[in-house]
C-alpha cells in the first residue's frame, strides 16, 4: 500500500478517532488544532502535530498544503471555521479535501467552497445504528450509495442447507453473496456448490430494498 500524507485539522473526538485509524493503517498524518492539550493528546499516534489556527492564512500556507495527498477538516461545531479552513485549503492548492458536515446545508456550502467530499459522522452513525437495530438478523451494514449497500446478515432459515447455486440470489433478487462467515472466519471464495448453514452469516451486496425484503421474509 502506498503511504499517503494526510493533513488532519480538528482534534475533537471525531478527529482523534480518524487519527487513530489512520495510524493503524500506517498513513503519515500531520495533525493540527488550536488547542494545545488536544494536540498533545494525539502526539503519540501521529507523525507530527502542530498548534495553530486553521483560519489563519499564513499559518496554513506555512504547512505546504500542496504536498499533502489529502486534507481532512474535522472541525464540527464551529461551522464558520470549518468553511474558512476548507476555502483556504482550496486556495492553497490542496489536492483532495474532505470536510465534516452536520447538515445538508453545511455540506452544500462546503462543496461550493472547495470540499471534494463530505463526511457526516453523526448522520452516518445514526443510520448505521438504526438499520442494525431494525432486525436481530442484521449484523453489520455498509452503505455504498442511496440505492445499494453491503449487509452482513444471518442466513435466512429457508436458505439453510441449500447451495449458493440453488438459491440463485443473483437472478431472483439481484443480490451477490460476497462472503460467508463460519465460526468467525470469513471465507471470500464463495463457490456455487457451497452449502449455507443456519449458523453462518453472509455478506451480501445489492439494492437495499431487495435485501430488506429477504430480511423481512
Ligand atoms: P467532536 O465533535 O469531534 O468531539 P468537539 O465538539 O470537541 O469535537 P468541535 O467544535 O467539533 O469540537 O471542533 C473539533 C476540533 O477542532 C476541536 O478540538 C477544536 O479545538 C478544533 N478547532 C476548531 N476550530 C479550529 C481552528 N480554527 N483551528 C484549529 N482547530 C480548530
Amino acid at each position: 500500500m502506498k503511504v499517503k500524507s494526510i493533513l488532519l485539522i480538528g482534534l475533537g473526538r471525531f478527529g482523534r478517532h480518524v487519527a487513530m485509524r489512520l495510524n493503524e493503517v500506517g498513513q503519515e498524518v500531520m495533525a493540527v488544532d488550536h488547542d494545545e492539550e488536544r494536540v498533545n493528546k494525539v502526539l503519540p499516534i501521529v507523525t507530527s502535530a502542530l498548534i495553530g489556527d486553521s483560519t489563519d492564512p499564513d499559518f496554513l500556507a506555512s504547512l505546504g498544503i500542496r504536498n499533502f495527498d489529502m486534507c481532512i477538516v474535522a472541525i464540527g461545531d464551529d461551522f464558520q471555521a470549518s468553511l474558512e479552513t476548507t476555502d483556504l485549503l482550496k486556495e492553497l492548492g490542496a489536492k483532495h479535501i474532505i470536510s465534516r458536515a452536520c447538515s445538508d446545508i453545511q455540506a452544500k456550502f462546503l462543496l461550493r467552497n472547495g470540499a471534494d467530499s463530505i463526511a457526516f459522522p453523526e448522520r452516518q452513525l445514526a443510520e448505521w445504528l438504526a438499520i442494525r437495530s431494525s432486525s436481530d438478523n442484521i449484523i453489520d451494514y455498509f452503505e455504498l450509495d442511496h440505492e445499494h449497500a453491503i449487509y452482513e446478515i444471518s442466513v435466512p432459515k429457508s436458505w439453510a442447507g441449500q447451495t449458493v447455486s440453488d438459491l440463485d440470489t443473483r437472478k431472483k433478487y439481484g443480490i451477490n453473496i460476497l462472503a460467508v462467515k463460519r465460526e468467525n472466519r470469513l471465507d471470500t471464495s464463495v463457490t456455487p456448490k457451497m452449502i449455507l448453514e443456519e449458523k453462518d452469516t453472509i455478506l451480501i451486496l445489492g439494492k437495499r430494498d431487495e435485501i430488506q425484503k429477504i430480511i423481512d421474509a
